[in-house]
């Protein structure tokens, strides 16, 4: 099996005296696409910001790349492979869109390819190019998705985080959503997908995991999590 990249054991988050998550344990192997589906306050946002350091953790810990990462900072992990696009996207609405690109590109110092790289996103979202001396601020809903998603693509992360990508999005923008993340798979990057589109999320995912009330309550591949009764009548409508 490929190696384990991130790991959570026993993993356990609270908000003052209230526990959001509950003690859960997942791993994420080299290459995967991992989905983490749930209901509204299941606790998927709060483990994501977990894991990057947003949030302290009450207890358990976080692995990656097989060392505790608990106490360091989003820009400490994204120096070391583990990028996140939260919720929300978080773009620099006061920079221009190759701007916002470049600050993705702060940990690296060679030009040549971080201009290939900005290339390469331009080429995947056309609408970023069109737009690419045009404040952040000003794009829609989608078109900032798009750019969260290039700007974390170039510190050319080992481990992708995506917290529910697709929120909010028009049904052309979540195809195109959906369609991208699978393309970034497929080109070798390991990604961790928090979705509220179930179906969609575990279509495209090696492996799932179910997460209710701040527990993990269900774990299988993409495929037979897509057809578990269980699933489908709780989470796909059915
Ligand atoms: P959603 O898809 O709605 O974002 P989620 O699965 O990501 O849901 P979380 O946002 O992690 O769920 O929330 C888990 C629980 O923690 C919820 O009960 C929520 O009300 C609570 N919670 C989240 N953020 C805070 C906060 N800042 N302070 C207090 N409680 C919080």
């Amino acid at each position: 099996m490929a190696p384990t990249l991130l790991q959570a054991k026993q993993l356990r988050v609270a908000y003052g005296g209230i526990e959001a998550v509950k003690g859960i344990d997942f791993e994420v192997h080299e290459g995967e696409l991992v989905s983490l589906i749930g209901s509204n306050g299941a606790g998927k946002t709060t483990t994501m910001k977990a894991i990057t350091g947003g949030l302290p953790l009450k207890g358990g810990e976080v692995l990656y790349l097989g060392k505790p990462i608990s106490g360091q900072g989003p820009w400490d992990l994204v120096r070391q492979g583990l990028a996140m696009v939260p919720e929300g996207r978080g773009v620099f609405t006061r920079m221009s869109i190759t701007e916002n690109l470049l600050m993705g590109a702060y940990t690296r110092r060679d030009k040549a390819e971080i201009a290939a790289d900005i290339e390469r996103v331009f080429t995947t979202f056309p609408r970023l190019r069109e737009r690419k001396d045009q404040l952040a601020g000003t794009m829609s809903g989608g078109e900032q998705q798009m750019l969260a998603m290039g700007r974390a693509l170039l510190s050319r992360p080992k481990v992708l985080l995506l917290d529910e990508p697709s929120m909010g999005l028009s049904p052309i923008m979540v195809d195109k959503i959906f369609e991208v993340v699978a393309q970034v798979h497929a080109q070798g990057t390991t990604i961790v997908l928090v979705e509220q589109n179930a179906s969609r999320a575990l279509a495209i995912a090696d492996r799932g995991y179910v997460m209710e009330s701040g527990l993990i309550t269900m774990t299988g591949t993409g495929k037979d999590l897509l057809n578990d009764e269980k699933v489908r009548a709780a989470y796909l409508g059915e």
